[in-house]
């Protein structure tokens, strides 16, 4: 089965609230810490069962842009449903680290959480800097009764490092989001650099599943169910109207998607601008992603010709053949 060859991470976002408000994230745009609205549970709990008919093994992401520690009864009953499901899957999510504590954490492992990971952001407004970022793992540090172990300290761009607790591996970062950030499909204009226009293939429509808080699915993460643009242009429907998880990869739309991104190649609107998973593609890599378009997809257009109209190239998509599904 397509589903089961191809995806490798599902990513639902069990709730809408967020109790940050970053600079550099989409988030600044909408309200987001008054919200209490969370994913339908009888929606996750026949995706969660859809993929156990395929004995799912990958991962569960559970979130996008919210932040699922804020809610801990809502937090643990989903990864213990799914744990209980999907015995296999890894099952992970990423955190601001605000509400975290070493109880807490005791309680997703034996829930069955898998791995989590940490970004430490500084306070709103507030622009990165080196010294800011270490107190933020200092006092992370000293809340989880535990250090993390730096591994990466690159000047004015990011920290890294990782500690295990209760079993549990976490990796923890604080990253200068405002310069190496990504714009999230155009929804943070501060961060989009108008003369970086992307070729490079991207993997996301195919190993990625994303479902926000709302039922919507979208192609990737970078898409923000809260940003109108995004809604009407790239969703690619409610996963409430779709017979199962598997139809809705398989639709029309989401093969479009693929097709559009198979390639290295100028892309459009929104992707152009994205960096998100952006590599250099070897002599021999772009020679069999060109053979595999022309075996499934048909003869290599000039990109020219497609117009840049996001309505127009949804329905371009939606009418391209599915056979890359
Ligand atoms: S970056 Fe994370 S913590 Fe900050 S507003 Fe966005 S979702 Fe919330
Ligand atoms: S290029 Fe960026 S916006 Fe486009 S599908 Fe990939 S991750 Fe999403």
């Amino acid at each position: 089965m397509l589903f089961s060859e191809s995806v490798t991470n599902v990513i639902i976002e069990i709730s809408k609230h967020c109790n940050r408000s970053c600079d550099y994230c989409p988030v600044a745009a909408s309200d987001r810490a008054s919200s209490a609205e969370v994913f339908r549970e009888n929606l996750y709990e026949s995706i969660i069962r859809d993929l156990a008919k395929i004995n799912y093994s990958q991962s569960i992401c559970l979130n996008l842009y919210n932040e699922p520690s804020a809610d801990r009864a809502l937090l643990l009953k989903r990864i213990q449903f799914c744990r209980e499901v999907l015995p296999d899957a890894r099952i992970y999510f990423s955190s601001n680290g605000d509400y975290l504590t070493e109880d807490y954490i005791h309680a997703m492992v034996q829930a069955g959480l898998s791995e989590l990971y940490v970004t430490l952001h500084l306070a709103k407004s507030e622009p990165y800097s080196d010294a800011s970022a270490i107190s933020r793992f200092t006092e992370f540090s000293a809340r989880l009764g535990k250090p993390v172990k730096i591994h990466t300290a690159s000047p004015n761009h990011t920290i890294q490092g990782n500690l295990r607790l209760h079993g549990l591996p976490i990796t923890v970062f604080s990253t200068n989001y405002m310069s190496y950030g990504s714009d999230r499909a155009g929804s943070v204009a501060s961060i989009t650099n108008s003369e970086f226009k992307r070729t490079s293939p991207c993997n996301r429509p195919y190993q990625d599943f994303t479902i926000s808080y709302n039922g919507i699915v979208f192609p990737c993460c970078q898409m923000f169910a809260d940003n109108p643009e995004h809604t009407s242009n790239y969703a690619i429907g409610n996963i409430s109207e779709y017979e199962s998880i598997f139809h809705a990869y398989a639709s029309s739309a989401m093969a479009g998607w693929r097709r559009d991104l198979l390639r290295e190649s100028p892309k459009m609107t929104p992707c152009e601008s994205c960096t998100e998973g952006c590599y250099e593609v070897s002599q021999a890599e772009r020679e069999q992603r060109d053979a595999l378009y022309k075996e499934y997809v048909g003869p290599i257009l000039d990109s020219r010709v497609i117009n840049q109209s996001s309505r127009l190239r949804n329905r371009i998509r939606s009418l391209f053949s599915t056979k890359l599904v």
